[in-house]
């Protein structure tokens, strides 16, 4: 089983490799970056990448696929559907499942049902804390044998600052990187979006930036005191984004992700009382996005992730002060990030490595988010250009709580490659590849 991506335009930030290279993956692993006079070797399927860009395979670190527990809102089929659909050929599941993922067994269950699924590689995050009740750890050793890749209690905050203390210790002995959901509840407690203008207007309760930057403070103070890695998980706010500035300049193991809502809409998106508009964290205030931006450009955020959180239509139905936390996200993800780059905030070289090398580094995931020989042969193939509109009711996952219903992009992932074969062809992309090899060929 041979692939050659041919005639793209190939970004690997890993290698240092910007420009026009074709790729050749065989059995699964990259071969390597052949010279385009050399002729494609017998038994090759040829993907013609022609005006396109060649990335290594989008990593989101930050999913939840509801499996097992809440089939009804996601599955981690449908989840990995979407995912690959958005262009990512990896996904880190969350823990918050029913069970929690906080056992071997589940850890394995999750990573069965994603091979049965064969789309997107599915790498399970274990939970913290027995039941992510926050009360006694879990047994760290023994799911990271099972394959999880990072723990986390992710939406259950921490408690104190003693549990997390010795969370990151122990985390530390098997080189796990703790992801935090950094939140201080007693500041947080009853909130259902941004404490503002908004939240006063609207008659609403806030949670104050504060009780993000508490605890993202207290994360990476903990950092430097047991040497752990610790990864923030989707910073909304200035001041969570300027502690993880500082710990890194410090040089702690300390690192962090955006989600696209974040930084694409304010607090005023809640004018309506649209519950597609209410998530943890909420949608902030423009200063807030504003250093978000901010970050993202200068690389003080490591990773694009979507905390992608489907809900069933009943669910988001409900009062705003009654639904659930949290949207859709995966396959919205990459075109809202491709705004940043038509709109001159970074580069396409910086949107790849936000979505591949650098979480591949976060979470050490050994032969990922890069393309050079014998790294696994996933792939994200872009088109910078593509106009489209996404319509939920199309949507891959089975979950349609998303505030970017019709909404309207440039750029997008048009095909994803997992482990050399192709899992996702955007299905217009065929349409026009085929036209454009007729046109060729014609000639
Ligand atoms: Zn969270």
């Amino acid at each position: 089983m041979k692939l050659l991506i041919a005639n793209g335009y190939l970004i690997d930030p890993s290698q240092g490799v910007n420009g026009g290279k074709d790729l050749l993956i065989e059995d699964g692993r990259v071969v390597g970056l052949p010279n385009r006079s050399d002729a494609a070797p017998e038994d090759t399927e040829v993907f013609d990448a022609t005006g396109l860009v060649i990335a290594p395979g989008f990593i989101d670190l930050h999913v939840h696929l509801r499996e097992p527990g809440q089939e009804y809102k996601e599955t981690i089929a449908t989840g990995a559907a979407a995912a690959v659909a958005g262009g990512w050929t990896t996904i880190c599941a969350m823990p918050n499942t029913d069970p929690v993922n906080d056992s071997p067994a589940v850890t394995r269950f999750v990573i069965e049902q994603s091979e049965r699924a064969h789309l997107a590689n599915v790498f399970p995050i274990g939970a913290l804390t027995k039941g992510s009740a926050g009360k006694e750890l879990s047994e760290m050793g023994e799911m990271k044998n099972a394959g999880i890749v990072a723990v986390s209690d992710d939406g259950r905050p921490v408690p104190t600052a003693a549990m997390m203390r010795r969370a990151m210790e122990y985390a530390r002995g098997f080189d796990l990187t703790v992801v935090d959901h950094c939140q201080d509840p007693s500041l947080s407690a009853g909130a259902v979006m941004h404490e503002g203008r908004w939240s006063v207007i609207l008659g609403l309760k806030g949670m104050p930036a504060a009780a993000e930057e508490v605890d993202a403070i207290r994360d990476c103070i903990l950092a430097r005191l047991t040497g752990a890695r610790a990864h923030l998980a989707h910073v909304s706010t200035r001041g969570a984004l300027d502690a993880v500035r500082q710990a890194k300049e410090i040089g702690l193991r300390v690192t962090c992700e955006v989600a696209p809502h974040h930084w694409t809409l304010t607090d005023e998106a809640v004018s309506e009382y649209d519950t597609n508009a209410k998530m943890n964290p909420p949608l902030r205030s423009p200063d807030h996005v504003g250093a978000l931006l901010e970050g993202l450009r200068d690389g003080t955020v490591d990773a694009i992730a979507t905390d992608h959180a489907p809900h069933h239509s009943d669910e988001k139905a409900l009062e705003f002060d009654q639904a659930p936390f949290g949207i859709t996200g995966l396959e919205t993800a990459v075109g809202l990030a491709f705004d940043l780059v038509h709109q001159g905030v970074i580069n396409l070289q910086r949107l790849v490595e936000l979505c591949s090398i650098n979480p591949a580094r976060v979470f050490s995931l050994a032969d990922r988010g890069t393309l050079r020989p014998n790294a696994w042969g996933d792939v994200t193939i872009l088109d910078p250009d593509f106009q489209w509109t996404f319509d939920a009711a199309r949507s891959r996952s089975k979950s349609r709580n998303t505030p970017f219903n019709k909404r309207s992009f440039q750029g997008a992932a048009v095909a994803s490659i997992v482990k050399g074969q192709i899992v996702y062809l955007h299905p217009e992309f065929a349409r026009i590849s085929e036209s454009k090899h007729t046109a060729g060929s014609a000639k």
